[in-house]
């Protein structure tokens, strides 16, 4: 028993998403700390609700709420703990007690539209408020306005949106059993729910502990989800022995028969068709962006993905190949240097190649409506732009891949010179925050060259990945 240790609004969360997740994080387990990218993308939370406290004049920081909310006097407070008998415990966001005593709910979102998952976290806080004989007038989500667009400095009552979700916190509530059932069980429950999901297993800290022994054949069935979970629960740990009532889809078989028969399968002729369709010069780009919840930049919305550096490798017809690159090192917005200089290296002719086009086409839109200057060279760049990565959703599949068609999952079978895993910056996620850190923290001048040092070899390790593959994809097929 763990009865030192508070049941929490976050444990409670984390309880509906994942019980064995949740009891981990509850028990204290080894590995509970977040990855980098992850932690990042958590201070980017804490300062979208820093933001929030800007919509009420007046706000103080709670230090004591009992005492703070049995004032007569009207107030508003952040980050007041709540307490109840029995070890349970909030940190809410925003509380605000009215001239006639009412009291209403704040919680804040760093997102720009409601989700289904907000309502238990406002009724958990409701649940305690309760206990402690406080009853709530309204409940409130805080969010950023996804319409917002930058222009000087940030009105908050422009950049959030607040949404009444008294009736779905009140609806929730009628059927308490959630909360009812995680504070009774945290505790003392012995077989605990696993939530096998590939997207949020990845990025689990305890992933290591929870699906030991489980092979990652069957844990990489792609859009696997349910399915996996099935499959573990029933205790098959080979792609072999996934009975007949366990159908998998059309791609899922595909992978399957790949790995089971550990061969790859390459449908030549229509590689070479694609690839001979190919122009040069043939440029490959990748872009590296942030994508700020609160706008950095005039022009810019919430989320926006600003390219901040590109990489770019050009392969002429004669063979010979030219590199270029763009690392924007300053405080001001990135993008109208960076097209600047993009449009002395990127010209009107030939192929242009990126790894999962949508990604590269959306950041050109979306600078093209911004900078009309560069309108026609943008526009251009997009409909002369080649997709690599569709050649490895259908037409070659290896054992390797293990059924995933990211760029990191692709090249280690092409390209042995150089690996993500060698690299300080391995993913994108972690080169947008890194560059915030770099630009926007306070790190000192070696920390700072470190970073723009990690960030040139990571994105040009993306094209010439690209070069490499396109190549052996040649020779392959010729
Ligand atoms: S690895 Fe997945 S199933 Fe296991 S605790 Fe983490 S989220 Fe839950």
């Amino acid at each position: 028993m763990n009865s030192s240790i508070s049941k929490t609004k976050t444990n409670f969360i984390e309880w509906l998403s994942c019980e064995r997740s949740a009891f981990y994080s509850f028990n204290a387990y080894p590995g509970k700390d977040l990855p980098y990218p992850d932690q990042a993308q958590k201070n980017q939370a804490y300062k979208v609700e820093e933001e929030s406290t800007k919509l009420f004049p007046g706000i103080k920081k709670s230090h004591d709420f009992d005492f703070e909310i049995n004032q007569s006097a009207p107030i508003t407070v952040y980050q007041p703990t709540i307490k109840v008998e029995g070890n349970l415990e909030v940190r809410g966001d925003i509380i605000k007690k009215d001239i006639d005593s009412k009291i209403h709910i704040f919680e804040v979102k760093s997102s720009t539209k409601p989700k289904k998952e907000y309502i238990p976290d406002i009724a958990f806080q409701v649940f305690l408020l309760k206990k402690n004989n406080i009853n709530i007038e309204t409940c409130n989500l805080i969010l950023l306005n996804g319409e917002f667009v930058r222009k000087g400095n940030i009105n908050p009552k422009k950049l959030f949106q607040i949404l009444d979700v008294s009736d779905q916190v009140k609806d929730y509530l009628k059927e308490d059993s959630e909360i009812n059932r995680y504070i009774k069980e945290i505790e003392s429950k012995t077989i605990l729910e696993r939530n096998i999901s590939s997207t949020k297993c990845k990025k689990c800290p305890y992933i290591v502990s929870c699906l030991a022994g489980i092979s990652s054949q069957i844990l990489s069935i792609p859009r696997g989800g349910k399915k996996i979970q099935k499959l573990v629960d029933r205790g098959i740990n080979n792609l072999i022995d996934i009975p007949e009532d366990v159908k998998l889809t059309e791609n899922q078989q595909k992978y399957a028969d790949v790995q089971i028969s550990n061969k790859y399968q390459i449908n030549k002729s229509v590689i070479k068709e694609v690839l001979s369709s190919l122009e040069f010069p043939i440029t490959f780009l990748d872009y590296e962006t942030i994508y700020p919840a609160i706008p950095k930049y005039d022009g810019t919305y919430p989320y926006q993905q600003v390219p901040f550096q590109f990489s770019i490798h050009i392969l002429k017809d004669d063979g010979n190949l030219i590199y270029d690159e763009y690392l924007h090192l300053e405080k001001s917005n990135p993008m109208p240097n960076l097209l600047k200089h993009l449009s002395t290296v990127v010209g009107y002719e030939g192929s242009v190649i990126s790894w999962n086009d949508i990604f590269e086409k959306s950041i050109n839109n979306t600078m093209s409506g911004m900078y009309p200057d560069y309108k026609i060279l943008l526009d251009s760049i997009n409909e002369r732009m080649f997709d690599l990565s569709i050649i490895f959703k259908n037409d070659y599949l290896h054992p390797k891949f293990m059924g995933s068609y990211s760029l990191k999952n692709v090249m280690p079978v092409f390209y042995d010179k150089l690996q993500y895993s060698d690299l300080s910056i391995s993913e994108g996620g972690t080169a947008s925050y890194k560059w915030m850190d770099m630009i926007f923290g306070n790190l000192d001048i070696k920390e700072n060259e470190k970073i723009k040092r990690d960030l040139l070899e990571y994105s040009k390790l993306d094209t010439e990945g690209m070069v490499e593959i396109y190549k052996s994809l040649i020779n392959l097929v010729n």
